[in-house]
């Protein structure tokens, strides 16, 4: 599956704020917002003029994309598959993004960034329901259980792993999570206010209605 290759503290400054792609780098003075808080390129420094409609659309969109790392062509299926739905399409649209299995990775805290929870679901160290998944966009229900690949265990990754969980201060409310275990169960789907992402995920229905 094709995924967002591009630096990570470009997208950050293209954004004009910090999207915290990099995990523990990010809270460090080696950030890129730290170092060069303006637009990449040239012209970056530019003092820039007020943003049309379609600006502001496009920007939202953007910053969405950049956060979960998905392209274009996948970030449209997930908006058509939440546009299909009765409900809120804004809100939905940033709950399926959230009920990724790289996000919920992610998010109980077994990677630092949904780039390295992406990788550790292509290396096979995840599992849902009891079976191996190396999908990092696979879609993850209410009821699933999401574990750590027990035979993996033993695996250098894990061994601080402990530390970092007990550490995360934003554990979400929707997940229950066995430390002792290392299992994930999905007790709901995430609600706007718990998602916690400051970005008006209704502007881009405006977007694509266009
Ligand atoms: Fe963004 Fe993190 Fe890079 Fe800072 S270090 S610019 S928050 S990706």
């Amino acid at each position: 599956m094709a995924r967002d290759v591009s630096a990570k503290c470009r997208r950050c400054r293209r954004t004009g704020e910090k999207l915290f792609l990099k995990g523990d780098r990010c809270g460090t003075a080696k950030c890129g917002m730290v170092r060069r808080a303006y637009a990449p390129g040239v012209h970056g420094k530019k003092v820039s003029r007020n943003q049309s409609g379609y600006g502001v659309q496009l920007a939202a969109k953007q910053k969405i994309k950049r956060i979960y790392g998905v392209l274009e062509k996948q970030f449209r299926k997930h908006f058509e598959e939440a546009a299909s739905k009765p409900g809120i399409t804004g809100d939905m649209l940033l709950a399926r993004l959230e009920m990724r299995l790289d996000s919920i990775v992610y998010r109980i805290g077994l990677a630092s960034s949904r780039a390295q929870a992406r990788q550790i679901v292509n290396h096979g160290l995840i599992k849902v329901n009891g079976r191996k998944v190396t999908i990092p966009s696979f879609e993850v229900k209410v009821g699933d259980i999401v574990s750590a690949n027990g035979s993996k265990l033993g695996k250098n990754y894990f061994k601080n792993i402990d530390q970092a969980i007990k550490n995360k201060k934003d554990f979400p409310s929707w997940i229950r999570f066995d430390a002792s275990k290392m299992e994930a169960e999905i007790v709901s789907v995430p609600m706007r206010d718990e998602i916690g992402i400051n970005v008006d995920a209704q502007i881009i229905v405006e977007y694509y209605s266009r």
